[in-house]
């Protein structure tokens, strides 16, 4: 079902970002972000990093470029827009929508580039590397 291969690749760009507890500890600090449960459904554990912009289209392994998903959405997701595939979900809600927005485009950082969102060949939401 591919999940093998999504790990590994997850590992494999985390391992080129930093090694050893920091590694935990950045998972950790994306998935505790979000109380350890999958954004998208919020019932289940969160399981897998999601990558907001798929890595075949050019996105990042950084924080903003990640959410905790369970396999279940992860899979079901694969790689469409997060937003077209979650407005098609039953646990659609627009709190979790904003959340996951202010997520991946770090909001309280750059609020003047959330009107171009809608564009959908956006490539860059800014990425702000805080040392942890
Ligand atoms: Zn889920």
């Amino acid at each position: 079902m591919g999940i093998a291969e999504d790990w590994a690749e997850l590992m494999f760009s985390l391992d080129c970002l930093s090694k050893g507890h920091a590694k935990r500890k950045f998972r950790k600090s994306i998935k505790y972000g979000w109380g350890g449960l999958c954004c998208y459904c919020r019932s289940n554990r969160a399981t897998t990093l999601d990558h907001v912009k798929p890595k075949c289209k050019g996105g990042d392994s950084l924080r903003s470029n990640l959410l905790p998903a369970c396999q279940c959405c992860n899979h079901s997701k694969g790689s469409q827009h997060w937003l077209t595939w979650f407005q098609k979900q039953p646990f659609y809600n627009e709190t979790a929508k904003e959340l996951i927005e202010e997520w991946i485009t770090n909001k309280r950082f750059i609020e003047e580039e959330l009107d171009e969102r809608s564009t959908d060949n956006r490539t860059e939401v800014c990425f702000t590397e805080s040392a942890v």
